[in-house]
């Protein structure tokens, strides 16, 4: 079973995939089981700066500024933590999920630079739709495994105030920037330049999916996004 669903593959287009959305909308939750399950490649921009954060270096206390305040990371400086992982990936992986980026228009033409020049990639986007009052709600009871290597997600309100990871036994803490005020500015950022970004791509012929996940559970959650990647993408 397992052998044909790796022969299947092998006749998939080749893809990167975008996941634009607000915080707490599901972006994480869903490249992880993409990666679980599909063996996608899976970069998270946010879990990379959190990543150097945590090892000190002079990089990570200069990202530290930005992300503590809610702010942008530069573009230049985002887009070449990018192009370094693409072209690290793109020999071995099917599908380049991008949890994250682009999230400015510059952002996304450095993008659409790389996937032409790096890769035989497909692009394409998938915008995923939330509240903004659920969106708090979520991140103020979410919970993150200190574990770099882990990161899994959980919430106060489903599990209850656990303490320990499930998976890797590490401790579990709150994220330094899911607070209101700092999620609010995450959110007024986010929505600063969403329009740009999809005129953006409309422009350039990127095909955009809208994924509104709000009302659904994880496995409808998971079921969905599989239809609507099966549907494919447009070629740059
Ligand atoms: P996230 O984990 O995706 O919520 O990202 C956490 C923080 O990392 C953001 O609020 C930004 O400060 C920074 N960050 C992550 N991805 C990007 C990006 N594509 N461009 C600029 N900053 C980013």
């Amino acid at each position: 079973m397992q052998d044909d669903k790796a022969m299947m593959q092998q006749f998939l287009p080749k893809e990167v995939i975008s996941f634009l959305g607000p915080p707490g909308a599901g972006k994480g939750t869903i490249a992880q089981e993409r990666a679980h399950n599909q063996n996608a490649a899976v970069l998270s921009t946010g879990a990379l700066c959190r990543h150097h954060i945590q090892t000190q270096s002079e990089l990570g206390k200069a990202l530290d500024a930005y992300i503590s305040q809610g702010h942008l990371v530069p573009d230049e400086l985002i887009s070449s933590m990018v192009r370094q992982w693409l072209e690290e990936k793109q020999q071995s992986s099917r599908e380049m999920i991008l949890d994250g980026y682009p999230r400015t228009v510059v952002q996304a033409e450095h993008l659409i630079k790389m996937v032409s020049e790096l890769t035989d990639c497909s692009l394409r986007v998938v915008l995923f739709e939330i509240s903004p009052e659920v969106i708090i709600d979520r991140l103020t009871s979410r919970l993150m495994c200190s574990n770099k290597a882990c990161q899994h997600v959980y919430s106060i309100k489903k599990e209850g105030m656990i303490t320990q990871c499930k998976k890797c036994d590490h401790v579990l803490e709150r994220r330094a920037d899911d607070n209101v005020s700092v999620i609010k500015e995450r959110l007024l950022v986010y929505e600063k330049h969403k329009e740009a970004l999809l005129a953006y791509y409309r422009q350039h012929q990127v095909k955009v999916d809208y994924f509104r996940v709000e009302t659904l559970t994880f496995s409808q959650m998971f079921e969905q996004f599989d239809g609507l990647i099966n549907k494919g993408a447009s070629r740059l």
